[in-house]
């Protein structure tokens, strides 16, 4: 499928539940967002149908994200139909991993390649500061069981935070030094609670660069990917830069968004939706509707000029 500016959209996103397990504090208010009303959501059914369709126009790429997608109840019978898809090439999960020691193995089994971990600290007290509760030797083991059940590559997501983080970033950084991990360092956006906070919170990419001077610039495998890799002399792992505030990757994206209540979304920050779930259960042919759509998926986001999502993060799958 290609878009008015020749994309070619390949990747789907499918966030499965607006639920989470953890609070972080950039994301979700300390009690949670009001929940979407469970009819609202889609079915796996439905979103297996969805799925399909996009497939059949030329996706194969698709990860599952939430919320925190391991707290849907019956995950693996959604991952089992989805993994079953032969045409779907890439298919991966994003989780904050506090379920991903029980889950690991399944998740491999049922056709997940890889996994992208959510992790803003290696520090536990922080950890729990950050996502208000959260024990992170959950997180732990579950990279461990990840790595262990052959789920690769790991990626860790890392969101960089003024003042909370930028003295762990060496720390992150060196460990891709023995494992082959791929830690991303990705900009704080004003998305979620995180519109509310003080600039002082946000800071660029550039920090890293200014900060580990050893790391060098390696030439990407996946030239839709929106990070900048970069690896230190002789480190097993690399280091991935995603930079929305900073540097527009708007020029390759690929990707369109499933939200848990069956919006289409074209763009992480437009606030443009296609409501497919409606059509859908209305018996309307959203192959057709799908393809209309992704003609007006927009050449690139408009941050810079205040234009964010109205939708939480959480709501949306990242
Ligand atoms: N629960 C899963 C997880 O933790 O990975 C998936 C959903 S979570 C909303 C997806 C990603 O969005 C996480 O890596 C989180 O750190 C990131 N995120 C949430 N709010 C953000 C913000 N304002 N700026 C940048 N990243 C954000």
């Amino acid at each position: 499928m290609k878009d008015l500016y020749g994309r070619n959209i390949n990747y789907l996103r499918i966030s499965v539940t607006d639920l989470c397990n953890l609070r972080c504090k950039y994301c979700t208010p300390r009690h949670g967002i009001s929940k979407i009303k469970h009819d609202e959501i889609l079915t796996f059914e439905e979103i297996e149908k969805i799925t399909k369709i996009f497939v059949s126009l030329g996706v194969n790429k698709v990860r599952i994200t939430g919320g925190e997608p391991l707290v849907r109840k019956g995950i693996l019978s959604l991952i089992k139909k989805i993994g079953e898809i032969k045409e779907i090439k890439d298919f991966a999960i994003t989780t904050n991993g506090i379920l991903l020691k029980k889950y690991a193995k399944d998740l491999k089994q049922l056709g997940v390649n890889r996994v992208n971990v959510s992790l803003d600290t290696l520090d536990p007290k922080k950890y729990k500061e950050i996502t208000r509760g959260g024990q992170i030797h959950k997180v732990f083991d579950g990279i461990e069981e990840a790595r262990k059940v052959g789920l690769d590559p790991i990626k860790i997501n890392t969101v960089l935070v003024g003042g909370f983080n930028d003295n762990e970033i060496e720390n992150f950084v060196n460990l891709t030094l023995k494992d082959n991990l791929e830690i991303r360092f990705i900009e704080l956006m004003p998305i979620g609670e995180a519109k509310e906070w003080d600039l002082d919170k946000f800071i660029t990419n550039e920090v890293v660069l200014d900060k580990i001077k050893e790391l060098k610039e390696i030439e990407s495998q996946d030239i839709c990917s929106p990070a900048k890799y970069y690896k230190l002399p002789h480190a097993k792992g690399k280091i991935g830069l995603i930079s929305p505030i900073t540097h527009k990757f708007c020029c390759n994206c690929n990707r369109v968004r499933l939200t848990a209540d069956g919006k289409l979304k074209l763009c992480l920050h437009s606030n443009e939706e296609i409501d497919l779930k409606t059509l859908l259960r209305n018996g309307q042919d959203i192959e057709d509707i799908i393809i209309k759509s992704i003609q007006k998926k927009p050449k690139s986001h408009n941050l810079e000029n205040g234009e964010y999502t109205k939708r939480n993060m959480m709501a949306i799958g990242g």
